[in-house]
C-alpha cells in the first residue's frame, strides 16, 4: 500500500496532530521523522485531550506501530514524562506500539541548558526558542558530537564517548557562557537512568520498516512544524533546526529510498505564528485578540499567545510548493464563523510593487499585506459533516483558497474532535 506524509504548510500549529489522529486508522505505521519535543500536537479523542510533543499521534490506535525515526531530537526525559501522561489516561504503550531508532541521537541536559544561556545572551534579539535544546542538539549532531540511542547497548564505549563529549561541552559551558561545568557522574547517571527505561523500545527501525514495505504495509510520516519553519526553506533564522518538509520524511525515518506517494498539507483557515520573525499579515489590538480568543490560539507547549492574522495566500502557496502537497486539509474553518467579512491576504506589496511570490526572508520586512474580503456566514458550522450542508459563503471561501493555492482541499475541519470534518471528492 502507499505511504503518505502529513505536513504543515505554514508556521506550524495548523492542526497536523488532529489530522494524523484522524487518518492513522488507514495506516499500519506512523513515524515522526524530525524535530523534538519543542512543539505540541493537540489531539482530542475518546481517551481525552492530549498535547503530544514527541510521541507520534498514532499512539492512540491499537495495532499501529509508532516510530521515532533517526531524524528526531530524542529527549528521553521529556519523552518518558509524556509517555506516563498518556499511559495514565488509559493508552497502552509497549515496545510493540512504540519503536525508537537506534540511530536517533539523544538530547542531553546540557542542550537545554545551552539553549537557555544563548537566548539569555541574545536578550531582545532572541529567536524565540522554546528552550528545549533543539538548536544546540542539531548543531552538535552535525558536528558529530551526540550520543546515538543504539550506543546505550554498548555501555563501555558509551562511557568513553560521554567522557569525550563532556570535556568538549564543558569548554563551551564554562568558557563561553561562564556557566558551571557538568560533572561526569551526573551526566552518566542521567544517561543510565533513561537507558534502563528505554532499551526495550530501541531497535533498528530501518530494518523494521524495510520489512513493513516488503509486506505492503502502509506508512504515515508525521511532520512537526510547517514549511515556513523548515531550516532550508523557511524564514531563516526564525526557523527550527531541522527539515520539516515532506522531502526529508524518508531520510529522517529510516527509509531513505522511499518515495512519498501522497502529501497532505495542513493549512489553517487563518494564520498563526509562535515566536519571533517577520509575519507579514499580522494583526494587532482588538481584531487580533478576538481571533486569538475564537481560535484559542495559545501554544500547546509554551502557553504563549500566538501571533494571529488572516490567511496568507502568498505564504501558503509557497508552503504548498515546498511540500509538494497533493492534497490539503483546511482546519479551523469553524473559528471564522464570528466574522462579518472574511479577510484574505491575497498578495504582498513590496516597495510599491504587487508581488505573489514569497520573497527572500530579509525582504519580508519590506512587505505589506494586500487584503481582499469575502462575505462571512455567521452561523455555527461545527456540526456540519458534508459539503452540501456548509453555508454557501463558507464553500466560496474554501473554493477561493483552493484556487489561489493551486492544490485540492480534500478535508475541511470544523472542530477539534476526531469526527468534526468534511471530506470532499
Ligand atoms: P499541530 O501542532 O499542527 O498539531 O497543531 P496544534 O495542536 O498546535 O494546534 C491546533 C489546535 O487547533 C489544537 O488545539 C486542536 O485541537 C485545534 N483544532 C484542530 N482542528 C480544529 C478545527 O477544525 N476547529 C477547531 N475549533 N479547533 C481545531
Amino acid at each position: 500500500m502507499s505511504n503518505c506524509a502529513i505536513v504543515g504548510i505554514n508556521w506550524g500549529d495548523e492542526g497536523k496532530g488532529r489530522m494524523v489522529d484522524l487518518l492513522t486508522e488507514k495506516y499500519d505505521y506512523v513515524i515522526r521523522y524530525q524535530g523534538g519535543g519543542n512543539a505540541g500536537h493537540t489531539v482530542v479523542n475518546e481517551y481525552g485531550k492530549f498535547a503530544l510533543h514527541l510521541l507520534p499521534s498514532g499512539i492512540f490506535r491499537p495495532g499501529v506501530v509508532n516510530i521515532l525515526g533517526n531524524g528526531v531530537a530524542l529527549d528521553l526525559e521529556n519523552l518518558w514524562n509524556e509517555m506516563q501522561t498518556v499511559v495514565e489516561q488509559g493508552v497502552a504503550i509497549t515496545p510493540d506500539s512504540l519503536k525508537i531508532s537506534d540511530r536517533a541521537s539523544l538530547v542531553l541536559p546540557w542542550h537545554r541548558e545551552l539553549d537557555g544561556l544563548e537566548e539569555a545572551r541574545l536578550a531582545d534579539k532572541k529567536y524565540g526558542s522554546t528552550k528545549q535544546g533543539i538548536a544546540p542538539f542539531y548543531s552538535d549532531k552535525f558536528q558529530k558530537k551526540t550520543i546515538m540511542a543504539g550506543e546505550l547497548f554498548y555501555p563501555e564505549r558509551l562511557r568513553e564517548h560521554l567522557k569525550d563529549l563532556l570535556e568538549w561541552k564543558n569548554l563551551t559551558l564554562t568558557g563561553v557562557y561562564g556557566a558551571e561545568a557538568v560533572k561526569y557522574e551526573d551526566i552518566l547517571a542521567w544517561v543510565e537512568t533513561y537507558a534502563e527505561k528505554f532499551k526495550p523500545f530501541i531497535c533498528d527501525t530501518g530494518k523494521v520498516l524495510k520489512k513493513a514495505v516488503k509486506e505492503g504495509k502502509s506508512i504515515l510520516f508525521e511532520a512537526q512544524l510547517g514549511s515556513l519553519r523548515d531550516l532550508d526553506y523557511g524564514i531563516y533564522p526564525y526557523t527550527t533546526s531541522s527539515n520539516a518538509i515532506a522531502a526529508y520524511a524518508p531520510v529522517g525515518s529510516g527509509l531513505p529510498f522511499a518515495k512519498v506517494d501522497q502529501v497532505i498539507g495542513v493549512v489553517k483557515a487563518y494564520s498563526t505564528c509562535v515566536g519571533e520573525g517577520p509575519f507579514v499579515c499580522e494583526w494587532f489590538g482588538e481584531e487580533a485578540d478576538e481571533l486569538r480568543k475564537a481560535g484559542f490560539e495559545f501554544g500547546a507547549k509554551t502557553g504563549r499567545p500566538r501571533r494571529v492574522g488572516p490567511i496568507d495566500l502568498v505564504a501558503t502557496r509557497y508552503g504548498v510548493e515546498c511540500q509538494g502537497a497533493t492534497d490539503i486539509a483546511l482546519t479551523k474553518l469553524d473559528v471564522m464563523s464570528y466574522m462579518d467579512r472574511l479577510p484574505i491576504c491575497a498578495h504582498y506589496e513590496k516597495n510599491g510593487e504587487i508581488i505573489d511570490d514569497f520573497p527572500f526572508p530579509a525582504a519580508l520586512y519590506d512587505c505589506k499585506p494586500v487584503m481582499e474580503y469575502m462575505d462571512g456566514w455567521k452561523c455555527d458550522i461545527s456540526g456540519v459533516r458534508c459539503w452540501e450542508d456548509l453555508p454557501v459563503n463558507a464553500q466560496k471561501y474554501v473554493e477561493y483558497v483552493e484556487k489561489m493555492i493551486g492544490c485540492h482541499i480534500r478535508y475541511v475541519s470544523v472542530g477539534p474532535e476526531r469526527d468534526a470534518y468534511i471530506e470532499r471528492a
